[in-house]
């Protein structure tokens, strides 16, 4: 299938209310243009400097999300025009964006990456360490952010129930906290998890934005 006919058979079997986070990182311009000649216009970049000169050449209403690993010594480039912060994994990085963010008169969407995989590499706040740090109160008096929601990466291996659990795990967590912390916040409802290989479990256990690259734009070449 072609990257357009791709995104199609994607988008329309994705239910109401999840969107499709087109993962284009590693993947040249002209191949952007393709999904977005389809009709896609969210894509998610996990490196600054490719997701600079990407913004800069590609068309200004495509909505860019970082989903990768943020150093915070990189956050002021990308906090001008970014839609959505996926992975941000401790208070240090939300704090320098609310920084950044309020140098430019913006709020910036983030979501906070909760670890639930077994890996040990994979970023994020432990489920007690992201209750820990939302009962603490501090993000209140961030001015130039926005929690939107949670973020994970379930384990990369075969058994599809660990995979669910550890959505579901996530999804706990999320309804947690709205109830608890976010419940008059209307722009608190974004569930981000699910990439190529497990998306359709992501989405029957609470994904609102799945985040897929190699499906739609063929293997990266690193
Ligand atoms: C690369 C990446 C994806 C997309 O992975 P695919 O398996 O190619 O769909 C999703 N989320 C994150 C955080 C990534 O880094």
């Amino acid at each position: 299938m072609s990257i357009g006919e791709e995104i199609k058979s994607i988008t329309t079997s994705l239910p109401n209310g999840v969107r499709l986070v087109a993962v284009s990182k590693y993947h040249p311009e002209k191949a952007i243009m393709e999904a977005y000649e389809s009709g896609q216009r969210v894509f998610g970049e996990s490196h600054v400097q490719e997701l600079q000169r990407k913004h800069n050449a590609l068309p200004s209403d495509i909505e860019w999300h970082f989903i990768g690993h943020l150093q915070t010594n990189k956050v002021k480039y990308i906090v001008p025009y970014v839609s959505l912060i996926h992975a941000v994994d401790s208070p240090k990085l939300l704090a320098e964006i609310s920084r950044q963010g309020t140098k430019v008169g913006r709020k910036v969407p983030c979501l906070l990456q909760l670890h639930v995989a077994q890996e040990e590499t994979k970023f994020g706040f432990s489920v007690e360490e992201a209750e820990a740090f939302l009962a603490s109160g501090e993000w209140r008096d961030l001015p130039g952010i926005e929690i939107h929601g949670v973020m994970c990466m379930a384990s990369n291996v075969d058994d599809e129930q660990q995979i669910a659990n550890e959505f579901d795990t996530a999804h706990r967590f999320f309804r947690h906290a709205k109830e608890t912390y976010f419940a008059n916040r209307d722009s608190f409802r974004e569930c981000s998890w699910g990439m190529s290989d497990d998306y359709p479990i992501a989405v029957e256990h609470g994904s609102t934005l799945v985040r897929i690259g190699s499906k739609i734009f063929g293997q990266r070449v690193y």
